[in-house]
C-alpha cells in the first residue's frame, strides 16, 4: 500500500464514520418518536381499559340523587351498575360503583333530619280514601299509604323540593321521588303519567303527576311514602 493509498482509506473511513454520524441523530429520533408514539397508544388504550368507573363508599347521611349529581352520572346509570331497585335502600359503608367517574369525589352528608309536625306536608291527591295503611300488610311491609282516586286525578307536591327522580322502577310503575333539602323526601308511585322531569324544582301543592295503576297494582291509586333519611315513615304523622 502506498502512501496515497493509506490516505484515500483513511479518508474513506473518515466520511464513512462522518456518514454514520449524521445519520445517527435522525434515525435515533425516528425511533424514538416511533416508540413514544406507540407508548401514548399503549397508555391511551389502557387508560380505557383501566378507568370504567370508581367505586363510591356511602356515608352516612349521602343520597344517593346527590351522589349520581356531584359525579355527573345519571342515577339510573348507577342503579343499573348496583342493581339497586331502591334509590332509597342505601346502607352505610356500602361501595357503589360509579361507572364512568375518574377519581372518588366528596359528597356532602346531611345531617338528621329534624322532626316534621303534623301538617308540614299537604295531601298528595284530593282524596281521603285509604285503602291500605302503613304498616305490616300479610307478613311485609308496607312503607306508605295507599289513596284511592280516579285514573287521571291530579298528584300534587307534598311539600316544596327538587324532583330527584322521575321515571319506571320495578313495582312502583312510575314514580316521582321529591327532596325536601331537609332530610325528609316524598315518593309517589303508580302514575298513569308523569308531568316533572329530575332536576326540577316544584312547590308545595304544584301538580307533578295522575294517579293511575302502573308497577304492582290491582286499580287505580296514589302509593304515598314519606322518607325521614332513608328511613320511611307513616305518612299520616306528617299529613294535616
Ligand atoms: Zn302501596
Amino acid at each position: 500500500m502506498t502512501i496515497v493509498d493509506a490516505q484515500k482509506k483513511m479518508n474513506h473511513k473518515r466520511l464513512l464514520n462522518k456518514k454514520f454520524c449524521t445519520f445517527m441523530p435522525q434515525c435515533l429520533c425516528a425511533c424514538s418518536l416511533a416508540i413514544f408514539l406507540v407508548f401514548l397508544m399503549g397508555s391511551c388504550t389502557l387508560k380505557v381499559a383501566e378507568a370504567p368507573g370508581v367505586y363510591h363508599q356511602v356515608k352516612k347521611g349521602q343520597y344517593l340523587w346527590r351522589i349520581a349529581k356531584i359525579y355527573g352520572v345519571d342515577m339510573k346509570v348507577i342503579m343499573r351498575a348496583n342493581r339497586l331497585s331502591d334509590p332509597n335502600k342505601l346502607r352505610v359503608g356500602q361501595y357503589l360503583f360509579i361507572p364512568k367517574a375518574k377519581a372518588v369525589l366528596t359528597v356532602e352528608t346531611h345531617k338528621s333530619p329534624i322532626s316534621l309536625k303534623k301538617g308540614s306536608f299537604t295531601w298528595p291527591v284530593d282524596s281521603r280514601r285509604i285503602t291500605s295503611h302503613y304498616g305490616t300488610r300479610k307478613g311485609r311491609q308496607h312503607k306508605g299509604i295507599d289513596i284511592v282516586a280516579p285514573t287521571g286525578t291530579r298528584v300534587v307536591a307534598a311539600a316544596s323540593g327538587m324532583v330527584v327522580y322521575s321515571g319506571v322502577l320495578g313495582g312502583y310503575g312510575n314514580l316521582i321521588i321529591i327532596d325536601h333539602e331537609n332530610g325528609y323526601s316524598t315518593v309517589y308511585a303508580h302514575n298513569s303519567k308523569n308531568l316533572v322531569k329530575e332536576g326540577d324544582r316544584v312547590k308545595r301543592g304544584q301538580r307533578i303527576g295522575q294517579v293511575g295503576s302502573t308497577g304492582r297494582s290491582t286499580g287505580p291509586h296514589l302509593h304515598f311514602e314519606v322518607r325521614k333519611g332513608h328511613q320511611a315513615v307513616n305518612p299520616l304523622g306528617y299529613l294535616p
